[in-house]
C-alpha cells in the first residue's frame, strides 16, 4: 500500500521537481538531526528559531520556493503546500515563519513597483523573511477600518502613523508589506499598501502578542517616512491586493492541519498499539478502533481533498475561477476537520496527550490556530455560501481541470484582479465524481443525501429573513461544504487511481463516504434544530438522515491499514 500520510523515513514525492524534492528531504534531515529532544525544548523554553531560519536561508529554500517567474523563479503552488505541510509536521512555529512570509510577499508581487520587486527578490536570495501588516487590535475582519493613517509631508510623500497588531515575523522581516489609509482621501481611494522595514528607526517593535516561539508582533509606526518606491498599491488595488494575498495565504492552513494531524497520528497509534490494560491492547476496545479509523478517515480525505484543490488553483485564470470556492473550503473544512482527526486521537491517547515531550501536546494547541488564521469560519463559510445557488443548481460544462504538478508558474494568482462577480462563477457538474463512484455502497448513500440538498434549497430554500440570519445559513452551509467536498476527494481518488487499482483504497473511499454520510446527517439535525428553521426545512432534516451502509468490509480494512501504521514512524529522540 502506497503511504498516503506523510512518513519521513520514507517520504519523496516523485511528482515534484528534483530541487523541490531535494529541498524537501534535506528539511526533514535537519529537524530529524536535530532530535525530538531538542524540538521540544525550544518549544517549550518559546526560544526564537534562529537556527531553522539560518538553515532556510543555507539551502536558499524561501528564495527557491517563494520567488516567481517573473522575477527570475517559480511559484509552483504544489510544491509550496508540500513544504507547508512539511513544516507543521515538526512544528506550527516553522511553518508560521513561512507562511507569513508568504502573505508578506503577496502585496509584493501583486505590485507594479518594480524596485519593490527587486528588493523583495534581493532580501529572499539573502535569506530574509517576510511580514504582513493588516490586522490591528481593534478591527479583527473588520479591514475596511485601519487606523494606520498615512499624511502626506508636502513633497509628495507620506509619514506613517499608527499600530499593528498579529503580525509575524514582525522582529526581524526584512519588508513589512503594511496595510493603511491616507488621511487627506476618504474611503477606498485612500487605501495604501506599502513596504516597510523592521530595522528603521521609525518603526518599533512594542511586543510579541503570544507566548511561544513565534513571533506575532505588535508594532507601531512614528512618522515613518513612505516614499514612491515604497508604495505597492494605492486606492481600491490596495484592497483588493490584501484581500487576493489573503487568498492565496489562507490555502496553505488546510495543509498546515495535514501536517500537524499526520505527526499526531503516529504518535496516537503507536502508543495505544503498544498500550496493554486489562490484558488486553488499547487497540483491541471497539471504540478505540472506531475512533482511530474514523479520524484516519478524516485525514486522507483532508488530503484527497486538499491534494485536488491544489490542481485547480494552479489551474485557474480570468475564466475558470472555480478556486474561489475551493480555497476556502480548504482552509474551512480542511481546518476543522483537523481539529476532529485531533479531539478524536486526544480521546484514545488521553493523559499522554498532555505529556511534555510528546508532539501531541503542542498538536493539541496549534491545530486551533488554522481555523482562525486568515479569516475565521464563519468568514470563510458567508464566501462558501455565495456559491451554492451556482453549483449546485446551474451546473455546466466546463473544461476537465487536469492533475497538475508540472514544473509552471502560478502567475494568475498574482493576477487576480478585483475579488467580485462571485455569484457568476459557474462550475461543472458535481454529480460527475459520484457517477463514477455508484458502485461503492457510502457513495451512493451520501449522493442520495446530496440530491436531497437540491431539493432543499429549490423547494424550501431560506426565505428573506432566513436569508438575513447567518446562524441558520452556516448550518446550510455545512451541508453544502459537504458536496463539494466530497467532489473534490472523489476526483482524486479517480485521478490518482486510489479507487480501483488496490482493493484496499476502494474500501477507504468506502469509509471516507461512511463519515460523510454520518455528517449530512448530524448537520441536517443541526438545521432541523435551528430556532428559526421552517415546518418543511424541519421535515426535510428529519428525512435525510441516513445510516452508512454496515457490512460492506470496509471497516475491517481501513482498520487494518491503520493498524498498520503503529510504529510506523517516530521521530528521532
Ligand atoms: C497567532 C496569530 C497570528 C496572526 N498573524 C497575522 C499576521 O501575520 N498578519 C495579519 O495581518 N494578521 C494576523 N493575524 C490576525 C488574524 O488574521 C485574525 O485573527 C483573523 O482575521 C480574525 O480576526 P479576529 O480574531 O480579530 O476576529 P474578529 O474579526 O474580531 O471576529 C469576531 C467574531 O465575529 C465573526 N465575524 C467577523 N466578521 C464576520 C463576517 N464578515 N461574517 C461572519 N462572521 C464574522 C468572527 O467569525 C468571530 O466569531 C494573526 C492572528 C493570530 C491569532
Amino acid at each position: 500500500m502506497a503511504d498516503l500520510l506523510l512518513n519521513p523515513t520514507t517520504f519523496d514525492p516523485t511528482d515534484l521537481d528534483p530541487e523541490a524534492r531535494r529541498l524537501l528531504r534535506a528539511t526533514i534531515e535537519w529537524f530529524e538531526a536535530r532530535g525530538k529532544t531538542e524540538l521540544k525544548r525550544v518549544h517549550h523554553e518559546r526560544e526564537w528559531y534562529a537556527d531553522f531560519l539560518d538553515f532556510m536561508a543555507s539551502e536558499n529554500a524561501f528564495a527557491t520556493l517563494l520567488t516567481p517567474e517573473s522575477q527570475g523563479g517559480r511559484w509552483d503552488t504544489a510544491r509550496i503546500c508540500a513544504f507547508g505541510e512539511l513544516l507543521a509536521f515538526y512544528g506550527l512555529g516553522y511553518w508560521y515563519a513561512w507562511q507569513v512570509t508568504i502573505l508578506g510577499l503577496g502585496p509584493v508581487w501583486q505590485s507594479e513597483n518594480e524596485q519593490a520587486k527587486a528588493r523583495a527578490a534581493q532580501i529572499l536570495r539573502e535569506g530574509g523573511v517576510f511580514a504582513f501588516g493588516l490586522s490591528e487590535r481593534a478591527h479583527g475582519a473588520d479591514i475596511y477600518t485601519t487606523d494606520m493613517v498615512l499624511t502626506p509631508d508636502g513633497n509628495g510623500d507620506f509619514r506613517a502613523n499608527g499600530t499593528k497588531y498579529y503580525i509575524g515575523n514582525g522582529n526581524v522581516a526584512g519588508m513589512v508589506s503594511v496595510f493603511g489609509r491616507r488621511a487627506d482621501v476618504d474611503g477606498p481611494e485612500g487605501y495604501l499598501f506599502f513596504a516597510a522595514d523592521s530595522t528603521h528607526p521609525s518603526y518599533e517593535l512594542v511586543q510579541n502578542v503570544v507566548s511561544s516561539q513565534m513571533y506575532v508582533s505588535e508594532f507601531s509606526l512614528h512618522d515613518y517616512p513612505v516614499s514612491a518606491s515604497d508604495i505597492l498599491h494605492t486606492g481600491p488595488a490596495a484592497f483588493d491586493a490584501a484581500l487576493n494575498t489573503v487568498n492565496i495565504g489562507k490555502f496553505n492552513l488546510g495543509f498546515a492541519s495535514i501536517g500537524i494531524c499526520e505527526h499526531a497520528f503516529y504518535e496516537a497509534v503507536t502508543h495505544a498499539d503498544n498500550r496493554i490494560l486489562y490484558g488486553k491492547r488499547v487497540t483491541d476496545f471497539p471504540h478505540v478502533r472506531q475512533g482511530l479509523t474514523d479520524a484516519y478517515a478524516r485525514l486522507t480525505a483532508m488530503k484527497l481533498f486538499g491534494e485536488r484543490a491544489i490542481d485547480y488553483v494552479r489551474s485557474a485564470s480570468p475564466d475558470d475561477r472555480r478556486y474561489l470556492l475551493f480555497n476556502p473550503v480548504t482552509k474551512m473544512k480542511v481546518t476543522t476537520e483537523g481539529e476532529r482527526v485531533i479531539d478524536a486521537l486526544w480521546d484514545v491517547v488521553a493523559a499522554k496527550g498532555f505529556e511534555k515531550d510528546t508532539y501531541f501536546e503542542q498538536a493539541a494547541m496549534d491545530i486551533r490556530a488554522l481555523p482562525k488564521l486568515e479569516g475565521t469560519v464563519h468568514v470563510n463559510m458567508a464566501l462558501v455560501l455565495k456559491f451554492l445557488p451556482s453549483y449546485l443548481l446551474q451546473p455546466t460544462t466546463l473544461p476537465d481541470v487536469p492533475r497538475r504538478r508540472d514544473a509552471a508558474d502560478d502567475a494568475f494568482l498574482f493576477h487576480q484582479g478585483p475579488a467580485r462577480g462571485l455569484a457568476k462563477i459557474r462550475f461543472a457538474d458535481w454529480r460527475a465524481p459520484y457517477d463514477e463512484f455508484a458502485d461503492v455502497p457510502n457513495v451512493a448513500i451520501f449522493r442520495e443525501q446530496a440530491e436531497g440538498l437540491v431539493d432543499l434549497v429549490t423547494n424550501a430554500g431560506p426565505d428573506a429573513d432566513q436569508a438575513k440570519d447567518l446562524d441558520l445559513l452556516l448550518a446550510l452551509g455545512e451541508l453544502f461544504t459537504l458536496v463539494v467536498y466530497g467532489q473534490l476527494i472523489l476526483e482524486q481518488a479517480s485521478l490518482t487511481r486510489l479507487d480501483r487499482d488496490s482493493p484496499d483504497q476502494t474500501y477507504l473511499v468506502d469509509q471516507i463516504f461512511d463519515v460523510l454520510v454520518r455528517d449530512f446527517s448530524a448537520y441536517a439535525v443541526d438545521l432541523h434544530g435551528k430556532a428559526s428553521s421552517t415546518k418543511a426545512q424541519q421535515q426535510w432534516a428529519l428525512e435525510h438522515i441516513r445510516k452508512p451502509a454496515a457490512g460492506t468490509g470496509s471497516y475491517d480494512r481501513v482498520w487494518q491499514q491503520v493498524r498498520h501504521l503503529a510504529g510506523s514512524y517516530e521521530m528521532r529522540p
